[in-house]
């Protein structure tokens, strides 16, 4: 099987600068820089399939900004106004609620689970 050279590729924020030594039961592992200056080791598989983009901070980042999937800092003020918008239709202990779930206001069900349907439609209608 010919083996793929890693070295030198860039994924997301993480540089591969070597091989992993092998390990007997470990898959395939490389060694990488990330942009924020650590140094980690990740599954060759996971870099190949994109599940892995840096060493973890971009993950603490993403949890930080309050949003689950969607990348990025800029996205942070559209998911409060994303949860505002649920919280003056579900919960009635919010002020605002009799002026919105109070009047049978709701937030229809594909925006209610899950941020990205009303995400793409913010910005399919021109939220900047
Ligand atoms: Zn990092």
């Amino acid at each position: 099987m010919e083996r793929k050279n890693y070295i030198g590729k860039i994924y997301g924020r993480l540089t591969v600068i070597g091989e992993a030594k092998m390990a007997a039961g470990y898959k395939r592992r490389l060694i990488c820089c990330c942009s924020c200056g650590n140094k980690v080791v990740v599954f060759a598989c996971n870099l190949a399939r994109g599940h892995t983009t840096s060493c973890g901070c971009a993950k603490k980042e993403i949890i930080e900004a309050g949003a689950h999937t969607i990348h990025g800092k800029r996205y942070t003020r559209i998911y409060e106004i994303w949860r505002s918008m649920k919280q003056r239709c579900n919960n009635p202990n919010k002020s605002n609620y009799d002026r919105y779930g109070g009047r049978g206001i709701s937030v229809c069900e594909e925006w209610n689970n899950s941020f990205e349907p009303f995400y793409e439609w913010a910005v399919s209608s021109g939220y900047a």
